[in-house]
């Protein structure tokens, strides 16, 4: 029998525990095979453009509901933004 907590599959965003909520993104980004990544300079150059844009807010573009930091590193990602900002 598993043991592990039952993983709770709706819970609004104010119910998480940041710092999971954050690993877990990271632990997908993780799980990303590397051919479908693009390469660290362009990850860090897309990510640098969503600093700086108004869309942003608290790592999610507000324009597709895309937490930027996954969206970026996918070589099929694009930036919703009309023109494309990367
Ligand atoms: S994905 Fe595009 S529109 Fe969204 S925050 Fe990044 S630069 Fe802005």
């Amino acid at each position: 029998m598993n043991e592990s907590k039952p993983r709770c599959l709706r819970c609004l965003l104010s119910e998480i525990d940041p710092d999971k909520y954050y690993s877990t993104v990271i632990e997908y980004i993780n799980s990303i095979d590397t051919e479908h990544k693009v390469n660290e300079e362009i990850y860090k150059s897309r990510l640098e453009i969503c600093r700086l844009c108004d869309m942003l807010s608290d790592g999610m573009c507000i324009l597709c509901g895309c937490f930027v930091e996954v969206r970026a590193i996918k070589k099929i990602g694009n930036c919703p933004h009309i023109p494309h900002k990367w």
